[in-house]
């Protein structure tokens, strides 16, 4: 069984359509700071972290697009099952670069390149520092080494970004992501969904199956190169057939 249950997603969409939290989301997302950038898509490579709010916000959108949803979730499968083997891009980024989401991109899309750089290079450095211990972590546990490609893969700092304004602090962002905490609060109090970081990836692999049951595969294909290709095909069918 899911973790997060289609019937509850579809409550928090009713829910957030009859009190004006999608409205007040996309107030949010019309505040944020602009600036130009190249689209080249560089920095869509990894499943970003979302607050519950975006995620039900994507669902919505996804929902009457069947062709787009089924497309997105064989990617996620691929992506969330293969993680610690390869790195891919996000899910979500097509073939010509471009995000099949953009209109309801989430929050941490819309802030790259407005973090200062000094702020941004510290983060990634920790990022890599943390990747390391986990790769030492997960080989002590399960006997597996995740592959160095991904542990030290690096996006880097965008350069060809250029803010409208001026950059913005950690504090600023910080304000930001507090105005969605508040209204993922509100969705939490009513609907029976477990407090939980996750990144838009794992939102979606919640949707399709426990996520006890969906790690346990996933550290079983990283110890058996066999099993990606059956398990993997199996997982597509019994979870894509009825979605
Ligand atoms: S922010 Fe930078 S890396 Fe990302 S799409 Fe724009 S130009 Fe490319
Ligand atoms: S959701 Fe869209 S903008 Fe964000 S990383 Fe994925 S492809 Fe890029």
């Amino acid at each position: 069984m899911a973790s997060i249950k289609k019937e509850d997603i579809i409550n928090c969409i009713n829910y957030c359509q009859d009190n004006n939290i999608f409205d007040d989301l996309n107030k949010v997302y019309g505040s944020l700071p602009t600036g130009y950038c190249t689209s080249c898509g560089d920095c869509c490579m990894e499943s970003v972290g979302i607050n519950l709010v975006e995620f039900i916000n994507i669902f919505n959108y996804l929902k009457d697009k069947k062709n787009l949803k089924k497309q997105s979730l064989e990617k996620i499968i691929d992506y969330y099952f293969l993680e610690y083997k390869k790195k891919s891009p996000c899910p979500f980024k097509d073939t010509d670069n471009r995000c099949l989401i953009y209109e309801v991109r989430p929050l941490n899309c819309r802030l790259f390149g407005h973090w200062k750089k000094e702020d941004y290079n510290k983060n990634l450095d920790n990022i890599t520092k943390r990747n390391i211990e986990y790769k030492n972590m997960m080989k002590k546990e399960y006997n597996f080494e995740i592959s160095d490609e991904v542990v030290n893969y690096r996006i880097n700092f965008c350069e060809n970004f250029i803010p409208n304004n001026d950059y913005i602090s950690k504090s600023e962002r910080m304000e930001i992501y507090d105005r969605l905490i508040i209204l993922d609060s509100k969705i939490y109090s009513f609907y029976n969904i477990e407090f939980r970081d996750r990144g838009l990836v794992e939102y979606f692999i919640e949707y399709l199956l426990d996520n006890n049951t969906a790690y346990n595969i996933k550290i079983k294909i990283s110890q058996n190169n066999e099993l990606e290709e059956r398990v993997l095909r199996r997982i597509k069918n019994i979870t894509l057939s009825s979605i």
